[in-house]
């Protein structure tokens, strides 16, 4: 279940502001309050879902391509592309997810360590 009092969606209802990157009809990007890379920008589509997989489920194929292209359009923006880049996403507890609105982190702008 969707809360609507997350901090992403008072963000995409502007109702808290972000250091934003890049906006589009259906995606938002923002750099982190708490970076942990040189460059570190959250991706939220604009769309209430939790998960990775809740967005997969519930939205429809258009708009998962559309968001995934403006994830690319911003890497170029940051122009990352050549020297790499980290995505990730964190899922439910064992991912260690904090804010329930569904989310990629792109990390760069150094040498992304190993996890463990
Ligand atoms: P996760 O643990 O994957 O849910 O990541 C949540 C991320 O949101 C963390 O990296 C936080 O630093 C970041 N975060 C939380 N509140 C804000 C905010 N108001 N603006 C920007 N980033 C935020």
């Amino acid at each position: 279940m969707y809360d609507e009092n997350n901090i992403f969606a008072k963000i995409l209802r502007k109702e808290i502001p972000c250091d934003k990157v890049h906006e589009d009809e259906f995606s938002l990007f923002f750099n982190d309050i708490n970076p942990q890379a040189k460059i570190h920008v959250l991706a939220i589509p604009k769309f209430p879902c939790t998960t990775f997989s809740d967005f997969l489920k519930n939205v429809d194929n258009e708009n998962i391509a559309s968001f995934f292209n403006s994830v690319q359009f911003v890497i170029n923006k940051l122009g990352v592309e050549s020297k790499g880049y980290r995505l990730i996403t964190n899922s439910g507890e064992n991912g260690g997810q904090e804010v329930p609105h569904f989310h990629i982190h792109i990390l760069a702008g150094e040498k992304i360590g190993r996890l463990r």
